[in-house]
């Protein structure tokens, strides 16, 4: 059966890009064709057609307007499809000139994938999309990132145990490995796409040379020493770069090695857990990033994303930062100004790397002119002041932006082709040129005038359109009038209207023409020109750039210590862990929107005999979890170079952190809650150093009480006795607050409660001591448990702390007479024979009690044990 020279065509190209969905440039269309069609109408919600057929069979399409397709294309990568783009590479008459039967030739242009998208509509502003690459050489692992939409490019040595948090820290989109490696189980909770590559592309002698020709130098040693697995991500990286967008590669800075030990360690559960850069419902919002982000720019709130996720191990940097946000909050009338004068600067990171790819337009170039601007305009504020930052990358490219600046309109058209992007006066060629097409169109538009007045017809008019250019036009009446006249010839008769050129018109449009074409031209030109100048500047942009987002994060940062009276945190090499009046910066701004106040708490973990633990009880809803995450994101604060939520806090750097809550539900990933729990558990008692901090809210819940209260136990002695780590404890077993006498560092903490009337109030205050009573059953009662349970539930506890009491296996037999399920108003059965609590139950009935007679009730029967 024979195929159509198109279908064949298709077919080729779809085998080089066999697990993409492949557009097909058709016109104005991208089609998509077989199963890609079956696939994308589903994931698009767009119908599904048929067109011809293949080998007997129906051919499934679909197909999406090019000038809508970027945002088609954000809903498959979304979804977690690859896009290969076909375009036409020639247009149709080039074809048609081969022969009539010859069909477009066309090619891939480029692979859209998660991990390389430049396009801003694309994109999120204020986060970053990393693409990274692991490799492994003899045992020796290695991670290389980058994010090609604003050239940032990394690589760190990185064993496989800590592929995981790594990947989680940068929160990366899309991540290569060796074909066959199974990295399953690492990025499952990550969402990022794994793309395997052949072994060839890891192979570090061959990136060796792939890199030097990158970054045009002879060696890579200016860079760092990189070793075999670093350099075999890296040119993995960078192959993997060049195969999606199809050899045009970004512009990407050189690699910046980074070491792990310099940031302070946080596992991917612990992310999760303290909502660092995602709430819980998976956005930023009620995320701690988003309750500090003041920044003004999308550069600012990418690097405070970055120091958000990879807190600092150092004390000099951190030190440093903090010296910054003192500044920026003792000169607030000049941060103020500084501010305001970067909301006007573009994302000029972004602007670069769309540039480099060709896929920039003027407003791109002019994104670069702003930004240099602004650059400028704030060098002239600070230079002269006391900022601790270093400031001097915002100036030396004033040659390029004075040549921007005079080459372009203040706001250029989105794209070339539109025409009036370079300014007059730039070119003079250009001016000529534009001042013929103009005047063109002046002499047109006069002459009008002129022939209605030598032909006397009054509604004569000049028009144009695209078949005949520009015409005179009559009506009917008037047509004989102007055939009279041999100036006028005629080309069209239509319903009402008769039209004639003239040989004036016509020599004018040709001139109007050839302005306008040779003004395109010129405005192509000028622009690859500047193009070019603004790439052969790209160091010196993106250090402008990032200098700009330093002081939008600085500024950003003081601002927010100065609405929310946050302090400066002292930071040292000690092992202390003292906060006074801390709080937790998402809780206290919900409540503040609520008008409720947020009761600030102290903490205080003297470290520096070995362990530090604070084991901490209290009822349900008192704030345990609030207050011990609060002290994970005050270090978290502290380490990022923020001032923190509290009236001082004295920390000693660091170095790892984490946290983890048990039996939070996890049936959505099918693993049994205790499961999680525990393998989460483990890694912590497996990797915890002494100066970490671990923060445990109710580990070993999600089993029977006697195995939970086991587990936890042992987990605090060995916290204790093997890691010696600074550590929060929130538990419900009562029980282990015994260890506090026998532990040297373990003392309890309880949040403060207060009954009144037979109800609960939570005071959230965190005191020293262990909690004398849980008072479930209250905080079920605020609930709002049905009456006749609650007050049931009051019985049982009574029964089973008497049973508890009285010691020996009581208890269980109590439990075993009391019949837990038996329908509620049923009196309850006899526990203990000829008991005063017996007679006086017999005649109770509980669903005609208010609560209060409830209460008074068990007062009551309390009194007759
Ligand atoms: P627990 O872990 O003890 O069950 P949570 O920490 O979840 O309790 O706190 C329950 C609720 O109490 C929170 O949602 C918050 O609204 C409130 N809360 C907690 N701590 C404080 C505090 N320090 N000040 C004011 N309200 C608080």
């Amino acid at each position: 059966m024979s195929v159509t020279p198109m279908m064949a065509q298709f077919l080729e190209i779809k085998a080089e890009a066999p697990d993409a969905l492949l557009f097909y440039r058709m016109g104005d269309f991208y089609e998509l064709f077989f199963d890609d069609a079956v696939a994308a109408s589903a994931a698009l919600d767009i119908a599904l057609t048929k067109r011809g057929k293949h080998l007997g069979e129906d051919i499934a399409m679909c197909g999406v307007p090019v000038h809508s397709a970027e945002n088609y294309l954000m809903t498959l990568i979304r979804k977690g499809f690859r896009v290969a783009v076909a375009e036409q590479l020639e247009a149709p008459e080039e074809a048609k000139k081969r022969g009539s039967k010859s069909v477009v030739k066309r090619g891939i242009v480029r692979l859209v994938t998660p991990g390389t998208l430049t396009e801003d509509t694309l994109l999120d502003a204020r986060a970053h999309n990393y693409l990274a690459a692991f490799a492994e050489v003899r045992g020796q692992g290695a991670l290389a990132w980058a994010d090609i939409s604003t050239g940032a490019f990394h690589v760190a040595t990185c064993p496989r145990v800590r592929l995981g948090p790594d990947l989680a820290r940068l929160g990366v989109r899309e991540v290569i490995v060796v074909d066959g490696t199974d990295i399953g189980p690492v990025i499952e909770d990550l969402g990022a796409a794994v793309t395997p590559l052949g072994a060839s592309a890891f192979d570090s002698t061959a990136a060796d040379g792939r890199l030097r020709a990158l970054f045009d130098v002879g060696s890579l040693e200016a860079f760092g020493a990189f070793g075999r697995a670093e350099l075999g991500a890296m040119g993995a990286l960078v192959e993997y770069v060049e195969l999606t967008q199809r050899g045009k590669l970004p512009l990407m800075r050189p690699p910046q090695r980074q070491s792990a030990d310099d940031l302070m360690a946080i596992d991917a559960a612990t992310r999760r857990n303290l909502e660092l850069t995602r709430g819980a419902t998976g956005g930023r919002d009620g995320s701690l990033l988003w309750a500090i982000d003041r920044t003004v720019t999308a550069a600012g709130g990418r690097l405070l994303e970055r120091r958000v996720s990879a807190p600092s191990a150092v004390e000099g940097i951190i030190r440093a930062r903090h010296d910054a946000v003192d500044w920026a909050l003792s000169e607030d009338r000049l941060a103020e100004d500084i501010r305001s004068d970067l909301r006007r600067a573009p994302d000029m990171d972004r602007a670069l790397s769309r540039l480099s790819l060709e896929r920039g337009g003027p407003r791109d170039l002019a994104a670069i002119r702003n930004g240099l601007e602004a650059a400028d305009s704030l060098y002239q504020r600070v230079f002269e002041t006391s900022c601790p930052l270093d400031v001097s990358n915002l100036i030396g490219q004033e040659g390029l932006r004075d040549v921007l600046a005079r080459a372009l309109v203040a706001e250029p058209p989105m794209m070339l082709r539109d025409g009036g992007v370079v300014a007059p006066g730039y070119d003079a060629e250009l001016d000529e040129v534009r001042t013929l097409r103009d005047e063109g169109r002046g002499v047109i538009a006069g002459l009008q005038g002129q022939y209605i007045e030598e032909t006397g017809i009054a509604s004569l008019k000049v028009k144009h359109n695209n078949v005949l250019g520009y015409f005179v036009e009559t009506t009917a009446t008037h047509a004989d009038k102007m055939r009279a006249d041999d100036r006028f010839i005629h080309r069209q008769t239509t319903a009402n209207q008769v039209r004639f050129t003239t040989i004036e018109l016509s020599e004018l449009e040709t001139k109007i023409l050839n302005a306008g074409g040779r003004a395109q031209q010129i405005e192509d030109r000028i622009f690859e020109d500047l193009r070019a100048a603004v790439l052969d500047a790209s160091d010196a942009i993106f250090a402008a750039a990032r200098c700009l987002a330093e002081l939008d994060v600085m500024t950003g940062l003081a601002d927010l210590a100065k609405g929310e009276t946050w302090c400066r945190p002292r930071v040292d090499s000690s092992r202390a862990f003292a906060i006074e009046g801390g709080r937790h910066p998402v809780v206290e701004r919900a409540l503040k929107r609520d008008g409720a106040p947020f009761v600030a708490n102290d903490t205080a973990l003297s470290a520096d005999g070995g362990a530090a633990i604070r084991l901490l009880t209290g009822p349900n809803m008192a704030g345990k979890s609030t207050w011990l995450r609060q002290n994970a994101l005050i270090a978290v604060l502290a380490q990022m170079g923020s001032f923190v939520p509290a009236d001082s806090a004295h920390i000693g750097v660091v170095s790892q952190l984490f946290s983890r809550v048990g039996a939070s539900d996890d049936l959505a990933r099918g693993r049994s809650t205790f499961m999680v729990e525990m393998v989460e558990t483990a890694a912590i008692l497996n990797q915890a150093d002494d100066r970490a901090l671990v923060i445990l809210d109710e580990i070993g819940r999600g089993t029977a009480t006697y195995d939970g209260l086991s587990i936890a136990w042992a987990t605090l002695e060995h916290l204790h006795d093997v890691n010696r780590c600074r550590a929060l404890f929130a538990t419900h077993y009562h029980e282990m607050t015994a260890l506090a006498s026998k532990l040297d560092g373990v003392e309890n903490a309880t949040v403060a409660v207060r009954e009144w009337e037979g109800d609960v109030i939570f005071l959230h205050e965190v005191r020293e001591g262990a909690a004398d009573r849980s008072y479930g059953v209250q905080v079920a009662k605020l609930a709002g448990l049905p009456e006749a349970v609650v007050s049931r539930a009051r019985e049982v506890l009574n029964a089973l702390e008497e049973g508890e009491r009285e010691g020996g296996s009581k208890p269980k037999a109590l439990i075993d007479d009391l019949p837990l399920f038996s329908a509620v108003p049923t009196p309850l059965a006899a526990p203990v024979r000829d008991s005063g609590v017996e007679a006086r139950m017999k005649t109770v009935l509980p669903d005609a009690l208010s609560p209060r007679e409830a209460l008074d009730l068990i007062y009551e029967l309390k009194a007759l044990t």
